[in-house]
């Protein structure tokens, strides 16, 4: 109790926050951490620096991680030499970035970040009206480095050379306490940059912490600011919660943060459209299931499964209107990557992909002819068909179709015109191939939430063989 109170008087987080200016020193045996997971160029490059007289150490995520015993995807190394003194130092390095510019470092494929320490966020940089920091370049020492940075897990140092964690804000104590706590104020911090509300949602759910109470109190307020921020920050950011192989506990916790909610559109769309649900679910599921084995993941595909029953709507409503089936299904694809560009700043290969996957859906029902073997061509072939999958495996459609598809890939040319032939016969298809055959057969479900899902269709491609139809 005195503790928190001392807390709040001071308007600190931890015992170390008091004197920011001087880091607790951690060596080998108190932090345990691992010097086996660290990379070879992480090392090349702090010592490359170190050795020209500078300080050099691997800081943010990675340091979190390698306290957390995992093997950090990258490394960011922090240094008080200058982005040209650094450039200086390597063969292929590439000073990048106007406002504030950081280096990269290549080895073969392998690129590091080096940044120059900054200076904390002075009073007078320059903001929006809502107190959003558009620009804040200075130079600083290394406490001011830590100050800055989001939570006190990501702000400690480690230097590969004598092992020692520099630690400025408790965070160690934080790790070990599975707690996410952000530097200094949360108001004044979320103020500056909204976009650290929706990492620290990412970081709960990817590292199973809990938020702290002062930490996350203010989100649910401030979660309005998201829409100032550029939308193309916006969607970096929500790239890297889709595709941190925790994409559905991201979106849960979101939810549960009141983030959702008029931040996106897309994730208005996702997380409250009951007919989707099981769709959404089975592809973040799949998604991280595929980050997890180490799979690449098409932020494409991704995204025309968030959007799908979104299109799906639309394309009923152009059909009602008297469209025909193939135009209609391209404006609703055209209505939902208007409305999610603006928020969400897609990028047009991504927007392209998204209409390929979709656009080849209504082909997979033609199973006469040459219809087959010509969409076997498609260059995105496999993303459609994933796609076909998981529409059947979501019970939107006919189990059958996706189980002749994965039969009519993986055959020869002889079982494949036998599968024709056999297609060939009542069709039960009709144009159309994204109708939902079996909808008013299930009376109710339209306002049911995820009720859909419950109905036998299991959620493995292969399960749903039998029943998967309505006749
Ligand atoms: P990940 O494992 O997902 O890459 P990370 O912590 O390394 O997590 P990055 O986005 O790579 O995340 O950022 C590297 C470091 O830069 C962070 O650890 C943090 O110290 C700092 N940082 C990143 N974004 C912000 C931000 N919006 N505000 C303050 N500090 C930030
Ligand atoms: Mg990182």
């Amino acid at each position: 109790m005195i503790k928190k109170l001392i807390r709040k008087i001071l308007g600190t987080k931890s015992k170390a926050a008091r004197d920011a200016n001087t880091p607790v020193v951690l060596g080998p045996e108190a932090h345990g951490i691992d010097p086996r997971l660290l990379s070879n160029n992480a090392i090349r490059v702090t010592s490359a620096l170190q050795e020209a007289g500078y300080e050099a150490f691997v800081v943010g995520g990675a340091v979190r991680d390698l306290l957390l015993g995992v093997k950090p995807k990258d490394f960011d190394i922090a240094t008080n030499a200058t982005p040209e003194q650094v450039k200086r130092l390597f063969r292929r390095a590439f000073i990048i970035g106007k406002r504030f510019q950081i280096v990269h470092v290549m080895f073969g494929n392998d690129l590091l970040e080096v940044t120059t320490f900054r200076g904390t966020t002075s009073a007078n940089a320059p903001k929006d009206e809502h107190g959003r920091v558009l620009r804040d370049n200075t130079f600083g020492s290394q406490a001011e480095d830590a100050e800055r940075r989001d939570f006190t897990i990501n702000a400690m140092y480690y230097n590969p050379a004598n092992q020692q964690v520099l630690d400025y804000h408790g965070g160690i104590e934080d790790i070990r306490a599975k707690t996410l706590r952000i530097i200094g104020k949360p108001e004044e911090r979320y103020r500056e940059d909204p976009v650290r509300m929706l990492r620290v949602v990412r970081f709960a759910a990817k590292l199973k912490f809990s938020i702290e109470q002062e930490t996350g109190a203010p989100i649910k307020v401030m979660a309005p600011l998201i829409n100032n921020v550029p939308a193309a920050r916006v969607f970096d950011e929500m790239l890297k919660l889709l595709m941190s192989g925790h994409a559905l506990a991201c979106l849960q916790q979101l939810r549960k943060e009141g983030l959702h909610h008029g931040l996106l559109p897309l994730l208005d769309v996702v997380l409250e459209q009951p007919m989707g649900f099981k769709f959404v679910t089975l592809a973040l599921d799949s998604t991280d299931a595929r980050i997890h084995a180490g799979k690449t993941v098409s932020p494409g595909f991704l995204f025309a499964s968030l959007l799908w029953h979104q299109v799906l709507e639309k394309w009923e409503a152009y059909r009602a209107a008297g469209e025909q089936t193939i135009p209609a299904l391209h404006l609703a694809a055209d209505d939902v990557l208007d409305s999610q560009t603006e928020k969400l700043a897609l990028q047009r290969k991504i927007g392209s992909d998204m209409r390929d996957i979709w656009a080849m859906q209504p082909r997979f029902e033609r199973r006469t002819g040459k219809a087959p073997h010509k969409l076997l061509e498609h260059q995105r072939f496999r993303a459609g068909y994933d796609f076909l999958l998981l529409r059947c495996a979501s019970g939107e459609i006919d189990a059958e179709i996706g189980e002749w598809w994965t039969a009519f890939y993986e055959s020869d040319e002889a079982s494949r015109e036998d599968l024709i032939s056999s297609a060939s016969q009542p069709s039960g298809g009709g144009a159309g191939g994204a109708k939902r055959k079996r909808g008013p057969r299930r009376g109710g479900r339209n306002r049911s939430g995820g009720g859909r899902g419950d109905e036998g269709s299991g959620p493995d491609n292969a399960a749903p063989a039998h029943d998967g139809g309505g006749d």
